[in-house]
C-alpha cells in the first residue's frame, strides 16, 4: 500500500556528502539520496531562480514541499534506506551548491559566498528545515501518484518517472546501454531513432517495442517483470536485432528512416523473407513519386501495402470545381451503372473527387484524371 510521510529535514543533513559527479549523477543526504540519477537530463535552472531559493532560505520563508521516493530499506530511518528526488531537484542542487561554496550572491546588500558568512549566518541556512514528502509503495501506485504531482514543479518525462519507480540492477544495466550520452544504443541506432538518450527516449522506445513483441500491455509491465533481473541483456539483444534487421533490409540510408517505429515493423515482419535489392528499387521509385507526400510512410507501405501511409496527393478545390462544372453536376458512375439517380443534378457538397485511373495504376492528380462522384458511388468504388 502506498505510504506517504511528511518529514522536516534540515539543509545540513541534505548537503552532507553532497557530490556532483556529472553524468554519473548527483548525490547527497549522507550519500543516501539520489538528487539527480545517473544519465538523466540536466534541468536548466537560471541564476535568478537559484538565487531566489537561497534568498527564501536566508529569510526563513517556506520553500514548496519536495518529494522523495524511497528506493531501498523498510522505513525512512532504516540503515539501508535510499531515496531518489522526484520533485525538488533544482531547489536541492541550488542550496547544495551554495553550501559547497560554488557560487556567490548578494545577501543583506553584500556579495557573499557561504564561507564568508558568520557562523550564525551559516547555521541559519544549515538549520533550515525542508518539508519533504517521502513516498513508499507498490510501483503502480507510485507511478500514478508521481504523474499527479509531476504537473507542478520541475517536470520529468514519462520514462524518467518510470525509472524512479522500478530501480534495481536491471535498470542500472539498461541505463548504461540506453541512457548515457554516446551509449551503445546511440552508437548503433542514432540514425534510426529520434530523441536523445539522456532524456530516456532510447530506453522508452526500446522497451515499448519489446513489450509489444512479448504481448505486454505497457512499458510498466515490462519494467516490473524484469526489475529484479541481474542485467538488461534481453532488451539489448532485442534492440540490436531490430537495428541490424533494418540495416540489412535497407542498406541505403535515407534521412526519412529516422524516427520510424522500426521495432513494430520488426515484430510483424522479421520472420518473412525480403530481398533488399527489390525493396530498394521500390523505395527509390516511391521517393521520386510526386504523388507520395509522406515519404516516411514508404517504409511501412512496402510491408503492408496500405496506401494510407503514403498520404497520396488529393485534388485541389479548383480542380474539383472544374470537373464539377464540366459534368454539369451529374455523377458519371450513376450514369454508367444506370442508377435511378443517373439524371440527378447533385450539389457539389454532395460529391467527392475521384482519381479516374487510381494511383497504383499510374494515375496522377491532374485535371484530366479528376471526376466528381456522388458520395455513394465514391464509397462503392473503393474510397478514392
Ligand atoms: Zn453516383
Amino acid at each position: 500500500m502506498l505510504k506517504i510521510d511528511l518529514l522536516e529535514i534540515p539543509v545540513k543533513d541534505i548537503v552532507d556528502s553532497y557530490l556532483d559527479a556529472g553524468v554519473n549523477g548527483v548525490t547527497g543526504y549522507h550519500g543516501k539520496l539520489n538528487i539527480r540519477p545517473p544519465y538523466q537530463r540536466e534541468f536548466v535552472y537560471k541564476e535568478q531562480q537559484r538565487n531566489a531559493v537561497i534568498d527564501t532560505i536566508w529569510k526563513g520563508f517556506p520553500l514548496n514541499v519536495m518529494y522523495w521516493v524511497q528506493t531501498k530499506g523498510d522505513s525512512f530511518d532504516s540503515p539501508d534506506a535510499e531515496f531518489e528526488i522526484l520533485d525538488g531537484q533544482q531547489r536541492t542542487i541550488s542550496f547544495c551548491q551554495f553550501c559547497a561554496n560554488e557560487f556567490m550572491m548578494i545577501l543583506n546588500g553584500n556579495l557573499k559566498t557561504f564561507l564568508s558568512l558568520t557562523e550564525d549566518e551559516k547555521n541559519k541556512i544549515l538549520d533550515y528545515k525542508c518539508m519533504i514528502y517521502i513516498c513508499k509503495g507498490s510501483d503502480s501506485e507510485k507511478l500514478e501518484w508521481f504523474r499527479v504531482i509531476n504537473t507542478a514543479g520541475e517536470k520529468l518525462t514519462d520514462q524518467e518517472l518510470r525509472n524512479a519507480c522500478y530501480p534495481g540492477a536491471w535498470l542500472t544495466s539498461a541505463k548504461a546501454q540506453f541512457s548515457k550520452p554516446g551509449c551503445a544504443a546511440y552508437s548503433l541506432g542514432s540514425k534510426y531513432l529520434s530523441g536523445s538518450p539522456i532524456r530516456q527516449d532510447y530506453l522508452e522506445t526500446a522497451i515499448n517495442w519489446i513489450r509489444q513483441e512479448k504481448g505486454m500491455a505497457s512499458i510498466e509491465e515490462y519494467m516490473l517483470t524484469h526489475q529484479a533481473d541481474p542485467n538488461s541483456v534481453e532488451l539489448w539483444n532485442y534492440y540490436s536485432n531490430v537495428i541490424n534487421w533494418v540495416m540489412a533490409l535497407f542498406p541505403t540510408y535515407r534521412s526519412q528512416m529516422k524516427g520510424i517505429d522500426w521495432g513494430v515493423l520488426y515484430n510483424k515482419y522479421h520472420s518473412n523473407v525480403y530481398d533488399p535489392t527489390t525493396l530498394e528499387d521500390e523505395v527509390r521509385k516511391l521517393m521520386e513519386d510526386d504523388e507520395v507526400e509522406n515519404k516516411k510512410g514508404i517504409y511501412e507501405y512496402v510491408f503492408d501495402r496500405l496506401e494510407k501511409h503514403l498520404n497520396l496527393r488529393t485534388f485541389s478545390e479548383s480542380q474539383k470545381n472544374k470537373a464539377y462544372n464540366k459534368q454539369g453536376g451529374i455523377c458519371p458512375r450513376c450514369v454508367s451503372m444506370n442508377k435511378p439517380t443517373k439524371t440527378k443534378v447533385w450539389d457539389i457538397s454532395e460529391m467527392e473527387a475521384d482519381h479516374i485511373t487510381p494511383w497504383h495504376a499510374g494515375g496522377k492528380t491532374e485535371d484530366d484524371n479528376c471526376q466528381m462522384l456522388c458520395k455513394t458511388c465514391n464509397r462503392e468504388k473503393g474510397g478514392h
